[in-house]
């Protein structure tokens, strides 16, 4: 190979067989810093099913159905070791004693359950479920959240599901938002003993939610790191939380600190 040289020659050195034999030895080194990209394993259609998944099992009481309903997700944990490490949901499974809706059920879990296995996200289906909307009304969870379907409520589990192994990750909260939504708090709770003291009534602050127009169910269970706001409060239109008191003549969220009033 001729190679021309426009520039003046200032010095020159010579290739000796031991500068061949440090070059033979270098590449040696880079694939193995390359190997565990390229074996990355990635979801999709043709991963076999492992004998043994690991997985969550949520529970469903909804004033709309007399049994409960348990919800099954399985997950699959790829690349297990490595950096990485990724588990996604391989499978849903739905199991109830009322089996009236069973064909629609188990069509809508085998459809999710193919989703997940096609990779890509699929946390599309969160959004998907939870805009689904019971022409007959929806009903209010223990804690005043609004689940204006039980498809929506799915859609929540499986939302929470994938918080919980790391697909979805909540937006960050900041400090001042959090030391704002603890003072509104404090200054209601301030608001109502002062206004409990002048009718001479001992009210409960935050008594235990109720589940609006329908006979308490015995078994429910608060969800939630003891989320209860006042009986008073009206719906959150940014949380679905019915956590909304009126205070110095706004209308404040005390669930996510959404105020009319900026
Ligand atoms: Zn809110």
């Amino acid at each position: 190979m001729a190679v021309k040289i426009d520039k003046k020659i200032k010095g020159y050195s010579v290739v000796t067989p031991e500068d061949k034999a440090k070059e033979a030895a270098r590449p040696a080194v880079a694939p193995v810093a390359e190997l565990p990209t390229a074996d990355v394993i990635q979801m999709h259609e043709r991963i076999e099913r492992p004998e043994i998944l690991v997985g969550s099992t949520y529970k469903i009481k909804s004033p709309l159905f007399e049994h409960a309903l348990y919800v099954t997700i399985n997950d699959i944990v790829l690349n297990a070791g490595t950096e990485h490490e990724l588990r996604r949901p391989f499978e849903i499974f739905i199991n109830s004693k009322n089996m009236d809706h069973f064909q629609w059920i188990v069509a809508l879990t085998r459809i999710m359950s193919a989703v997940f296995r096609k990779g890509g996200d699929v946390t599309f289906l969160v959004d998907e479920m939870k805009a689904v909307f019971d022409p007959r009304g929806g009903y209010w969870k223990p804690g005043g959240v609004y689940m204006p379907s039980l498809v929506a409520e799915l859609g929540a589990i499986v939302e929470d599901h994938l918080k919980s192994i790391g697909l979805i990750h909540d937006p960050e909260m900041s400090d001042a938002q959090r030391a704002l939504i603890a003072e509104k708090r404090a200054a209601y709770a301030q608001l109502s003993k002062k206004n409990a003291e002048v009718s001479g009534s001992s009210a409960d602050l935050f008594p235990e939610p109720r589940v609006a127009d329908e006979p308490r169910v015995e078994d429910v269970e608060v969800t939630g790191e003891g989320a209860a706001f006042p009986p008073s409060a009206t719906m959150c239109h940014k949380c679905s939380t019915k956590a909304v008191v009126i205070m110095d003549g706004c209308a404040t969220c005390l669930n996510c600190g959404y105020s009319k009033c900026g």
